[in-house]
């Protein structure tokens, strides 16, 4: 056994199954002897370490050789993870393939490798050309094809440690089904005709955020969906239920949301793309990361088709004045060793311990790197990419504190540029990953990151109870223990967290864990599910903050009770629009409230300032009291106040002077004196002075 790595630019280690062992080193042109620095023992084997007495070039190969005529070659280790490495290789240029229909150019950025080819296929297989790419500065390599190359396939060659291997772009745009070759797209082709940001799009604070996943928006088979499972299912109007209700879009646009955000839509790899009824995921398995999964789209085979396809729903929405959120997840990839960042530069796109092993706080077998250049550099060129030919208005960053502070403000600020509105926000769990506590993009560091949200736990399990207790009830579930926290949930944790309400997502159910209704029924009576879903998500929707909702949570979403479906099938998973029937008086309780919420901006406050001055949140042992006062100034009533009564009582609250009951509708009710809430109510009161 000889192993041979190039540890840093003056660091060679030799590990060998021998001891006392000489060594020459030879790179096809000179032979010098290594003179050794040091030899220990790890276990069986013994490493040598050494200085080289030239620099080391690392577009050659180099060979070591012992006196009993063993060889091995240099590989590059841990030089790609050194500082000097990310300052001497960092490449601020394009990546990928420009095409034209003159000529077409490939970029790459591989500076351990010795060799680049570039292989083109037309797209009827017949002609096949070979290339070999000049290696430029940074460790670019490049090639420019004369000719039209429009739809045609390519994929590198690259030699690496002395091994060839084929691999994708990972700039890529488009690809053939099941990510198996890069395709030249020409961009033209793709463009449509409304390609701009709504002019009068949504602050944050404003938002009514909908979780959506494309498959289960339309998959299933008793409704008239004519592209089940498809991105173009979001544009089909005018669909029914058996019994006459409106579902699809037309309902998504009554209930009011402002937001879809799509659960992801770019390349993953867990599932095939040919056979669109096998098996199901939900896509957090990243494999070409500017790509869009071909499972969406019509034809999965044909470059184009995902593109526009997904371009022409999120354009349609825009026109029905509901914006779009992409998940990302730039934390780790499915396929660590074949992903193509690593064929092209091992070693680099992943967090190492000091003992060279990979690091997984992403419980995924890999956590990305995200602190080192070309990997902030790759993120950020793919969320432009994203930005601007989609024209999503934010992103969800997927377990966000994986991610370095530095690259999500450095995200921001390149986002901003395209789009000042954008809506960054993500899950800011704490993990153990290869950055300091202080670096890690998390709630407890969320002072550090002013404008990026996100999602609230501790409204999440004060409201709902622990997620991993799922015996616990939350504050909405009647537990009168949690009454200490009101002032924390309905502020948006800025005492206790968050430097602003837009950095506080407030959700009591996503695509993870159970679904409210299922975590209800696991906790509760039958007869308390329906009142305690009302107080939830009356909660979410009427606190300070973002609010965020789990399609389908309004209308008693069930998973059978499975609390991770990642991976099961359509029947776990898709949407029963039918249950919009059976669940009329839920979601039109929680239409209303939207509705209410978005009528009235004293549920929208801006700033910490504005909730300090005007936010009074208390309780009386039985029902929660929380108070908006003196907001006549934002256009509406001067004094607000929603009563939650969480005991299965009715309770009696003397009034001071004349109270309107707000209600979505036309009718207004007055109300003096005394205000009887009953049991697990929640009454939205307003007046002027
Ligand atoms: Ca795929």
């Amino acid at each position: 056994m000889l192993n041979v790595y190039l540890d840093d630019f003056d660091l060679i280690r030799v590990e060998s199954n021998r001891e006392n062992e000489k060594f020459l080193i030879w790179n096809k042109e000179t032979v010098v002897e290594l003179s050794k620095l040091r030899e220990y023992k790890m276990d069986m084997t013994t490493v040598y370490e050494f200085k080289p007495h030239f620099p080391i070039d690392l577009s050659k190969e180099y060979f070591v050789y012992n006196q009993f005529g063993e060889k091995a070659i240099l590989k590059s280790r841990n030089i790609v993870r050194t500082k000097r490495f990310d300052e001497e290789f960092y490449y601020e240029g394009p990546l990928g393939c420009e095409y034209t229909q003159k000529e077409t150019t490939f970029r790459v950025w591989a500076p351990t490798s010795s060799d680049m080819l570039l292989k083109l296929m037309n797209p009827t297989r017949t002609t096949k050309h070979t290339f070999r790419m000049e290696r430029m500065s940074c460790g670019v390599y490049s090639v420019t094809v004369q000719g039209d190359f429009d739809g045609w396939s390519y994929m590198y060659i690259v030699k690496n440690q002395g091994e060839w291997k084929e691999t994708v772009d990972p700039y890529a745009l488009a690809s053939k089904v099941n990510s198996t070759e890069s395709y030249v797209i020409d961009k033209k082709k793709v463009r449509l005709v409304d390609e701009v940001f709504p002019i009068d799009e949504l602050p944050m604070i404003d938002a009514i955020i909908y979780e959506t996943h494309v498959r289960d928006f339309s998959i299933h088979k008793d409704f008239p969906f004519r592209h089940k499972g498809k991105f173009l299912a979001y544009m089909e109007e005018g669909l029914q239920s058996k019994d006459g209700k409106k579902i699809g879009i037309d309902y998504i646009k009554e209930l009011g949301v402002t937001h879809l955000q799509f659960l992801p839509v770019f390349d993953f790899s867990s599932v095939t793309e040919f056979d669109f009824d096998e098996s199901y995921n939900w896509g957090y398995d990243p494999e070409q990361y500017n790509v869009v999964e071909g499972r969406y789209s019509t034809y999965p085979d044909d470059p184009y088709c995902r593109i526009i396809e997904l371009k022409q729903t999120l354009a349609y929405l825009r026109a029905n004045n509901i914006g779009s959120i992409m998940d990302v997840v730039y934390n780790h990839v499915f396929k660590r060793d074949t992903f193509s960042f690593e064929k092209l530069v091992p070693g680099y796109f992943y967090r190492f311990d000091d003992e060279n092993n990979y690091i997984d706080g992403t419980g995924c077998g890999n956590d990305i790197a995200s602190e080192r250049k070309m990997v902030r550099k790759f993120i950020i060129d793919s969320l432009v990419y994203w930005m601007t030919e989609f024209k999503f208005n934010g992103f969800r960053f997927d377990l966000m504190g994986i991610l370095d502070i530095q690259t999500m403000n450095e995200i921001l600020e390149t986002l901003r540029k395209i789009n000042p509105n954008v809506y960054i926000y993500g899950e800011g769990w704490n993990m153990p990953t290869g950055l300091l506590e202080s670096d890690r993009t998390t709630q407890e560091n969320a002072y550090l990151t002013p404008e990026i949200g996100f999602f609230n736990s501790f409204f999440r399990d004060i409201v709902k109870g622990s997620t991993f207790n799922v015996y616990e009830r939350g504050l909405a579930m009647g537990n009168l223990h949690f009454l200490g926290a009101v002032h924390d949930v309905f502020t948006a944790s800025i005492h206790t967290c968050y430097g602003s309400p837009k950095q506080s997502i407030n959700y009591v159910s996503c695509h993870d864990n159970h679904t409210l209704y299922d975590r209800m029924r696991i906790a509760c009576s039958e007869g308390e599910v329906r009142p305690f879903q009302k107080l939830a998500l009356a909660m979410t929707v009427l606190s300070q903050g973002v609010p965020f909702l789990h399609a389908g949570c309004e209308f008693s979403r069930t998973k059978q009770l499975h609390e991770n479906s990642y991976n099961l099938p359509d029947e776990i998973n898709y949407l029963d629009w039918s249950l919009l029937s059976s669940e009329e008086e839920l979601w039109f309780f929680v239409r209303d409230l939207i509705h209410i919420r978005k009528m009235h901006k004293a549920f929208r406050l801006d700033t910490k300032e504005d909730i300090l001055n005007h936010v009074v949140v208390n309780h009386d042992g039985h029902m929660i009291h929380y108070h908006m006062n003196h907001v006549q100034y934002l256009g509406g009533y001067d004094f607000y106040m929603v009563i939650f009564n969480i005991t299965n009582y009715e309770h009696e609250l003397p009034l001071e002077g004349m109270w309107e009951i707000l209600t979505a509708g036309e009718e207004i009710q007055r109300c003096e004196d005394i205000l009887k809430v009953q049991p697990y109510e929640v009454k939205i009161l307003a007046k002027n002075r």
